[in-house]
């Protein structure tokens, strides 16, 4: 089998958005003029394009899936098969509380459409995803989206777009009129303008620059040329002396700026009014990146720790990285995953290298806008799913056994919210566990425990929101009805200090004894590192097959918590003394003696709760800023930033999370219903003594 598509044609991309600026809109324009396109390629008569139209239109086109397949030939090449690309769009949430999964789809795709709402410009998500972008060094074109709408203004959007998020952004296309004269849309380095006819706007046709646009264009080009000139030494020598670049020497320019994240392309249309969609695409061809031109993609080899990198070629050995498990209606549960090197073939066997355990690709599946396609392979740079995968979960590598390596995993953040959950009936108790069960495998940062003394089940995530749509989720896809309990933040306990301790366990009257004797030494971690255990026995004081009892012990100890019953994190403990008994010493009695030390060092070492502190942004109308700003102060809040956003003023702050329930409904009442806010998990912080004390009060109740 060879590929079907050269990896210089391939684009793994995504469509990053607010919410409401229009994600869901543009991606069905685009699934809608790629159906079109691949149907023309295929069978070249307008009938069938009228077939296709005809048949989305009574069945509509599904778009649920982590990653959509769809091709696209530029629209300058006419429909030249010979140029058809294939365009894998990797989904992205539009949700604040699902930051985690914007930087999870953010792992595995190579470029990004960033669409905005003509209207409201840059706005809270946008920024953060924005910078999100620049982490994980994502190259973006950006989208300006309603431009139909009444209150679109393209020169405020980027001057939204210049001083939010980069002066660095240019303007390569123009909109031909706007609001509800909003007609076509003009490209800056063809000088060409475009209206778009048809039905859905599928027939693009060339028309004459409006008169009165002629000297914007030229003004508007010019500064466009400075700007691309500026990134390369050769045009900006033929700029200064005022020759004329060709386009397609421009084009390239762009290309290789766009792909270091030096410029970001800015275009423009109406998703909804079908205008401009198929230029975006190009402008992702021309200037989104393919997987041939990103690095190689690092990873440690288990075997010997070291650093090794695999190039995006079908000739290396296999790195793939498992980015998603969705339950899927027809075949069970879908592992999505992302081929980096090599090639992933069906009916091998692949190393999950993260677990270290074998793996059999049975079917591989290609999903698309309205069909699934079996698959025999999928080759370095393409993604696809793999049903009915056994141990591998999300952030999981499968390589090849030959050649094992640990790609960079996506890092999860820890639940900051718990609710207590109970079945509606008894006879839903078992349909629950399964229910939830699923929906924690689906979403890493989705946790389900047992409370072990009242035998109640806990589930904790990101956020009230995204508990809700558990819930949610539980009753509408298994039918189950379940009644939750007040959310609960999950703090944290750490010491300040260091300590040592002693954990003594003996027991010698009559028959076996047991003898469990350790000495140990706790110290502050930094903050985020979670917990480190070091063995310093030395001589064989104690035995080494009663260390890792020790370690279990000392941790099972940290898990429960010393001062409240939250987790200890934060800290490092080193096991350095002890003794053991010939007879009497078991693992269970150095358990216990592990455990026994810590919870003793801890006690010693400046116990302190820490809680989940969140990044808050709040908008409002002017006329109620005090209001906002007293009420966050009352709550806790530290106040960072405060600035303009058209007449409306945007307040910046972080506020402990156990401040921040119900605050969708104070703000609402306190702005008239006309503020709104976006928050995100910032970091864990100390609590300060007075209300650390009414927790630790509250728990022991
Ligand atoms: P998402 O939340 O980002 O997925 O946004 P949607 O695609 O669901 O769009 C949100 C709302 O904006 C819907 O009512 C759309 O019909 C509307 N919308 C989307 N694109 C446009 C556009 O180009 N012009 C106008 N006027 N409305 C649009």
């Amino acid at each position: 089998m060879s590929r079907q598509y050269p990896i210089e044609k391939t684009r793994d991309i995504g469509i990053i958005a607010h919410i409401d600026a229009g994600k869901t809109t543009v991606t069905e324009r685009v699934l809608f003029y790629t159906g079109v396109s691949y149907k023309i390629g295929e069978v070249h008569t307008g009938d069938t394009v009228m077939d296709w139209m005809e048949q989305e239109r009574e069945r509509g086109i599904t778009i649920t899936s982590a990653a959509t397949t769809c091709f696209w030939i530029p629209t300058y090449h006419k429909d030249d098969k010979k140029y058809e690309h294939r365009i894998n769009l990797i989904d992205t949430p539009g949700h604040i509380d699902f930051t985690v999964e914007v930087k999870r789809s953010l792992r595995v795709l190579d470029g990004a459409v960033v669409v905005f709402d003509g209207v409201a410009g840059v706005e809270p998500q946008s920024e953060t995803n924005w910078r999100y972008a620049d982490e994980y060094g994502v190259p973006r074109i950006c989208f300006i989206n309603k431009l139909d709408r009444m209150g679109a203004n393209f020169e405020k959007d980027i001057l939204s777009i210049h001083e939010r998020l980069t002066p660095n952004a240019v303007v390569l296309q123009l909109p031909i009129g706007i609001e509800d004269k909003f007609e076509g849309v003009l490209d800056l380095l063809t000088r060409k303008a475009y209206h778009f006819e048809g039905e859905k706007g599928e027939r693009i046709i060339e028309v004459e620059i409006p008169a009165n646009m002629k000297e914007l264009v030229e003004k508007k080009r010019h500064e466009l040329v400075e700007k691309i000139a500026e990134t390369d030494d050769k045009l900006i020598h033929d700029f200064l002396e005022g020759k004329e670049i060709p386009v397609e020497d421009l084009k390239k320019a762009l290309r290789v700026a766009t792909l270091k994240i030096r410029l970001v392309p800015i275009l423009c249309g109406s998703a909804l009014k079908n205008k401009g969609v198929q230029l975006m695409l190009d402008a992702v061809i021309d200037y989104l990146p393919s997987p041939s031109d990103l690095p190689p993609v690092k990873g440690i080899n288990p075997n010997n720790h070291n650093e090794e990198e695999r190039r995006p070629d079908d000739n290396e050995p296999l790195s793939a990285l498992a980015f998603k498990i969705a339950a899927d209606p027809f075949v069970g549960s879908l592992t999505y995953v992302r081929v980096y090197s090599g090639v992933l073939k069906r009916g091998s066997y692949v190393l999950n290298s993260t677990k270290n355990n074998q793996e059999r690709i049975g079917r591989i599946v290609r999903m698309h806008a309205n069909h699934r396609e079996e698959a025999d392979e999928i080759c370095a740079g393409d993604l696809g799913a793999l049903v009915g995968l056994k141990n591998t979960t999300t952030g999981n590598s499968l390589v090849d056994p030959e050649h094992p390596l640990i790609l960079e995993s996506i890092t999860f953040p820890e639940p900051v919210i718990s609710i207590r959950i109970e079945p509606k009936t008894k006879v839903d108790q078992e349909k629950m566990g399964i229910a939830l069960h699923h929906l924690a495998e689906e979403d890493p940062t989705f946790r389900v425990s047992g409370d072990l003394e009242t035998g109640e089940t806990i589930i904790a995530g990101m956020g009230e929101l995204h508990l809700e749509i558990i819930v949610d989720r539980m009753k509408r896809e298994f039918n189950v009805l379940g009644n939750v309990g007040r959310p609960q933040v999950a703090y944290k306990e750490t010491i300040k200090s260091k300590a040592d301790a002693e954990g003594k366990y003996i027991r010698q009257s009559g028959g076996r004894g047991q003898y469990g004797h350790v000495w140990l030494k706790v110290e502050p971690l930094e903050r985020g590192k979670g917990f480190e255990f070091i063995d310093e026995i030395k001589g064989g004081v104690i035995p080494q097959e009663f260390i890792t009892p020790v370690e279990k012990g000392v941790r099972e100890a940290a898990e429960k918590g010393v001062l409240a019953g939250y987790p200890l994190t934060d800290i490092k403990v080193t096991l350095y003394d002890g003794s053991f008994h010939e007879v009497d010493s078991s693992e269970f009695a150095f358990k216990i003696a592990g455990s026994i030390a810590l919870q003793e060092a801890a006690r010693q070492a400046k116990l302190v709760l820490l809680e989940p502190v969140m990044k808050v942004q709040a908008i409002t109308p002017s006329d109620f800023l005090g209001d906002v700003t007293g009420d966050l102060s009352s709550r806790r809040a530290k106040i960072s930033a405060m600035g303009e956003r058209g007449t409306a003023r945007v307040v910046d702050a972080t506020v402990p999370l156990a401040e921040m329930f119900g605050y969708v409904t104070s703000l609402r009442s306190m702005t008239q219903g006309r503020g709104s806010f976006t928050m995100e998990f910032s970091h864990y912080d100390e609590v300060p003594r007075n209300v650390a004390e009414l927790i630790i009060e509250g728990k022991k109740k």
